[in-house]
């Protein structure tokens, strides 16, 4: 048996239900609930969690080899379970050692609640994930916080939500602090609707959160920190994950499908082939990359002043792009195998759905504006030159 038999066993149930949904979920833009459920009953939605909190103490490898077979069967699946496990690891990385938020882990692990996220903002925010508008407004031992969230995905199916804001109504945009609201402390008011190319089943639409909650909810760290020492790497290395899986099915149609070209002319050798050869390629350079970061990942949470270092921070940031262009290539590059069996919607190598869906990574914290930031970066930071290390 390999190190995480067990997990993605539990997990194989799932991503079969998901494969058997996933088209009805892209094609109605709905919650992708079968194969929740399934998540839900297989209780792997509290994996990352403590043993000691009732969860199973899954590390990172782990939980992304999940989004990577999610990711094989149903995009949107994989993208909503894998926010669920970057909330979860700001929970763990960063609510150890405060009372509510142990209470919380134990009631995530125990009764599988799904965590969602509201980083992004209106009123010209938008993507930027270090600044803030809206301000958590203290009221005694209580706040009330108000956000124009402009995208929050399965906004209307999460029991709670992590909501970053100002620290005050006086505080700068960037001096922030994340927040864990339940769901029966917010409302939300649905501002847009979710009508995509692609992650058609993620249900990201816009709300107007409004919550009020006890301020103990109200992560201790800054959220810069938060950002920096778990919620960044967890975020590309676990789409890096699920974006794998995307890539690794679209592969292996376009494997299939030459295979099928090949026994229809035997002695001849599809032109597709060479194609596939190169796709394979590209996809190794995919896994290895994510296996890389995960390692470096893991070795910076035991380095700890490691995670704070503009290094780190470059390499996560470089394994995004580098992951998220390299799906929408492989993807192409598969369309190409396939041709018009490929462009067609109901054949049994159809990559519409894997193309529309592959668009959204780039997206997924605009590469543009996170090479801003690395470009930025680099102007003080010398690059490591090393081969190993
Ligand atoms: C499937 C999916 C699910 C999502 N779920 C959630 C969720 O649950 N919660 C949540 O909060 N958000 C969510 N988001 C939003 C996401 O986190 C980003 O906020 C969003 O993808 C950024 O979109 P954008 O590129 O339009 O915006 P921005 O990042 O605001 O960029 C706007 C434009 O400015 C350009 N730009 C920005 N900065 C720079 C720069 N420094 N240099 C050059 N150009 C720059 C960009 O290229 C872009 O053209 C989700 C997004 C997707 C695709």
């Amino acid at each position: 048996m390999t190190r995480n038999t067990s997990l993605l066993d539990r997990a194989a149930e799932a991503a079969s239900v998901a494969s058997r949904y996933c088209d009805e979920v892209d094609r109605d833009s709905r919650f992708p609930t079968e194969s929740m459920q399934a998540l839900k009953d297989a209780r792997l939605m509290g994996i990352m969690i403590p043993r000691e909190l009732g969860g199973e103490s899954a590390n990172l490898r782990d939980i992304a080899d999940v989004c990577a077979l999610l990711g094989q069967n149903c995009s949107s699946t994989a993208m909503v379970y894998a926010m669920h496990q970057i909330k979860a690891s700001s929970l763990v990385s960063h609510g150890a050692d405060d009372a509510w938020h142990r209470a919380f882990m134990a009631c995530v692990a125990s009764e599988q609640l799904l965590l969602g996220s509201a980083t992004t903002e209106g009123g010209g925010i938008g993507g930027d994930l270090g600044v803030s508008n809206c301000a958590i407004e203290r009221d005694g031992e209580e706040f009330n916080l108000r956000k124009d969230a402009s995208v929050i995905s399965y906004g209307k199916q999460c029991d709670a939500i992590l909501v970053t804001a100002r620290r005050a109504p006086d505080a700068p945009p960037s001096d922030q602090v994340m927040a864990t609201v339940l769901k029966s402390q917010y409302t939300l008011e649905q501002t847009s609707t979710w009508n995509t190319l692609g992650m058609r089943g993620t249900c990201s639409d816009g709300f107007i959160l409004n919550a009020r909650a006890p301020v103990e909810q109200i992560f201790p760290q800054p959220f810069a920190e938060i950002a920096a020492r778990s919620m960044l790497a967890t975020a590309h290395l676990l789409w890096g994950a699920l974006w794998y899986g995307i890539a690794a099915n679209a592969v292996a149609r376009a494997q299939a499908y030459v295979r099928a070209d090949a026994r229809k002319k035997p002695g001849v050798t599809p032109i597709g082939a060479v194609r596939v050869a190169e796709a394979a390629n590209m996809l190794q350079l995919m896994r290895s990359s994510i296996n890389a970061g995960i390692d470096k990942f893991e070795r910076a949470q035991r380095a700890n002043e490691e995670l704070n270092s503009m290094s780190f921070a470059i390499d996560m940031c470089n394994l995004k792009i580098g992951t998220s262009r390299l799906l929408t290539d492989i993807v192409n590059q598969s369309m190409m195998v396939c041709g018009i069996y490929g462009y067609k919607n109901d054949t049994p190598f159809s990559l519409g759905r894997h193309m529309r869906d592959a668009m959204s990574a780039p997206l997924m914290i605009n590469n543009d504006r996170i090479f801003g930031n690395t470009s930025n970066m680099l102007l003080v930071h010398r690059l490591d030159q090393r081969l190993v290390g």
